[in-house]
């Protein structure tokens, strides 16, 4: 095993590890289902990238919870296949709105006033997937939420 390999379910596991108890506090609910995937670099990026995307699966799930009763959850898979391999984090928070969906990994783009958002998240996640790892990231909309796709080369 060379230095900076890992595990990227390993890594997800700590990170759902870390950020457990607040979410069980808020009465959010988290799947995680995975293939073992071995990759190289960027451990900590790729934790900082995918807390980017829980912390505003959160966030969106609690303002829904604000608003009406509902089970709030966030679904991650890990899957792998040949040169590949995909994370899939959803929540059932509510939609992103179509006129802004394009605009969200802009820098400083927020639309959370009242919790004090920066908009740096995504744009953080969006330079660490792209530009450091080399893969992709894309979201779309689901029934009840959204769904945001990694992919990033094996
Ligand atoms: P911040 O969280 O500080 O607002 P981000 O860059 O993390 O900044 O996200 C930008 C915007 O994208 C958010 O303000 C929100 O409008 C939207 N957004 C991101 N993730 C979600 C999500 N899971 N559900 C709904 N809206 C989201
Ligand atoms: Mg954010």
């Amino acid at each position: 095993k060379t230095k900076n390999e890992f595990y990227v379910n390993e890594c997800i596991d700590t990170l759902l590890y870390m950020v457990k108890n607040q979410y069980e506090s808020q009465n959010i609910k988290i799947n995680f289902e995975y293939e073992e995937v071995k990759i190289i670099n960027y451990e900590n990026e790729l934790k900082q990238a995918l807390l980017n995307i829980l912390n505003n699966a959160k966030d969106a799930l609690l303002m829904r919870k604000e608003k009406e009763n509902f089970e709030a959850h966030i679904d991650i898979t890990l899957k792998k296949d040949n040169e590949k391999m995909n994370i899939e984090i959803t929540n059932n928070g509510g939609n992103i709105d179509e006129e802004i969906l394009y605009k969200i990994y802009e820098p400083y783009f927020t639309t959370k006033f009242e919790m004090q958002g920066t908009g740096i998240g995504l744009y953080m996640t969006k330079s660490i997937i792209e530009t450091n790892m080399k893969g992709k990231i894309e979201v779309e909309n689901i029934s009840e939420g959204v769904k945001f796709i990694i992919t990033l080369n094996i």
